[in-house]
């Protein structure tokens, strides 16, 4: 039975990790073949992908473990370059999977696409135009991309939003309309706008207005995913603070977020800490899904925090998630990356729902870690500790060298590039 329980994975090397996840079977030989490749992203494969290419840019990629979410297993890939955050999330996950694992659920996945339409005579009398052709509209979208259609997708929803209706000037006011759109397993950019530019033309000629902007939203607020977790705090203890003291200080935290804009911004970025790496490591679009998540943080009128932490009714800590997520398990560079096809075996998802779910629940956890070091002994402690050895390697360690340098900075407390030279100039006399 697969688990993402591996007591000692994190001691061990690269080589044994690989050899470890090859025997639990949960990598392909092909697979495994660009794990252990030089260049798993060819220069061929990149010069296709975008323009002007001069090489690659490797990223480490890092296991998340211990994930249990929905009572299934889930190895996470996550491709960061920040240290600590890997080890925070699996501390976090191993916590919560004592205590029952994460709960996800999800929307459908339903992206919007934009039309803006400009320099109508009478923009009311355009606006009902446009409401009353919302079948033959829909029906138009989803003949320019039957084959979604085919896979039980397909646009199923239209409206139109007036803008700055008071104004004036033929610059504000416009009509917006939304097609929503069904985009099964892809994220759907391309699909939605190949729709929305189909009808721009019908939208003409119904409006007798100039379409300009045909284009996806990046607020897919129809296409949400949920984690949640509860949490007794016995599980939440830490040299020298109780579980309560933890709780109500992850509580207060949450609070501070919520109605701080500075702080929620850094709140915020420790949640995308655990979801980017994953969008990242999936070959999905980590801008769309930044872009909308941080959106979506100020959907009530001011910017404030993604997460949620509160206190039930038996003293738990509740923690709690939902962002857009607009990624897919197909489409983009990700059957064309070969780590994203990797990382997608390695996380053995049905569906792009089940993969947006499993991203919330891990930002969910390193929100948690984030909190839980700052309400107890500070980040630096564990992070620098942590950093101690990219310290090492920036000031020229190698191979034993880096991990020796970096225990004698954590014990003379002094972790920097300064003083890991001065190391390493006394172990080359
Ligand atoms: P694609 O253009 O690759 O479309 C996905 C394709 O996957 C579909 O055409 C479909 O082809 C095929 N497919 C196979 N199986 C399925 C399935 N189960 N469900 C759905 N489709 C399936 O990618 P997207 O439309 O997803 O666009 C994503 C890309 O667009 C990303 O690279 C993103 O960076 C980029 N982008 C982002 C923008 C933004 O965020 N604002 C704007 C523009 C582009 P078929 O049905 O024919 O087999």
């Amino acid at each position: 039975m697969k688990t993402s329980r591996i007591p000692g994975f994190y001691n061990m090397d690269v080589e044994e990790r690989r050899q470890l996840l090859q025997k639990m079977n949960v990598v392909s030989d092909e697979h495994a073949d660009y794990l252990f490749s030089k260049e798993p992203l060819s220069l061929d494969t990149a010069d296709h992908m975008v323009e002007n290419v001069i090489g690659t840019f490797p990223l480490p990629l890092g296991l998340g473990l211990n994930f249990l979410i929905n009572n299934k297993e889930y190895i996470v890939p996550m491709a960061i370059e920040e240290p600590s955050v890997v080890a925070s999330a699996s501390h976090i996950a191993k916590i919560v999977r004592t205590a029952g694992g994460f709960k996800t659920e999800a929307t459908d996945r339903v992206m919007i696409g934009q039309i803006q339409v400009v320099g109508c005579e009478d923009m009311t009398a355009a606006k009902d135009a446009l409401l009353s052709a919302r079948d033959e509209l829909i029906a138009a979208a989803n003949e320019a991309y039957p084959s979604l259609v085919k896979r039980g997708g397909g646009a199923e929803d239209f409206d139109v939003r007036l803008l700055n209706a008071s104004s004036d000037s033929p610059y504000t006011q416009m009509l917006i309309a939304h097609i929503y759109v069904n985009t099964c397993d892809a994220m759907g950019a391309n699909i939605v706008n190949t729709m929305v530019e189909s009808l721009a033309p019908s939208v003409e000629s119904i409006t007798k207005g100039k379409v300009y902007l045909r284009i996806l939203s990046n607020l897919p607020d129809r296409c949400l995913a949920r984690a949640k977790c509860v949490i007794p705090p016995s599980l939440l203890a830490s040299e020298g603070f109780s579980g309560e003291e933890v709780r109500d200080g992850v509580v207060l935290a949450y609070e501070f977020a919520d109605s701080d804009p500075y702080r929620a911004v850094t709140h915020n970025k420790g949640t995308m800490n655990g979801i980017d790496p994953v969008v990242i490591a999936t070959g999905n679009d980590w801008r769309a899904v930044e872009a909308g998540a941080h959106a979506y943080a100020a959907r009530h009128g001011h910017y404030g925090s993604m997460t949620k932490w509160s206190v039930d009714q038996d003293g738990n800590l509740v923690g709690e998630l939902e962002l857009p997520m607009s990624v897919g398990t197909v489409g983009g560079s990700i059957n064309v990356h070969p780590m994203s096809k990797l990382s997608l075996e390695l996380l053995d998802v049905e569906s792009a729902s089940e993969l947006g779910q499993v991203m919330v629940a891990v930002g969910l956890a390193q929100n948690l870690g984030a909190l839980k070091a700052l309400v107890t002994e500070g980040i630096q402690k564990g992070h620098m500790a942590l950093h101690s050895r990219s310290v090492a390697v920036a000031a020229g360690a190698t191979g034993e060298m880096v991990d020796m340098i970096s225990k004698q900075m954590i014990e003379a407390e002094d972790i920097r590039v300064g003083k890991a030279q001065q190391l390493l100039e006394v172990y080359k006399r």
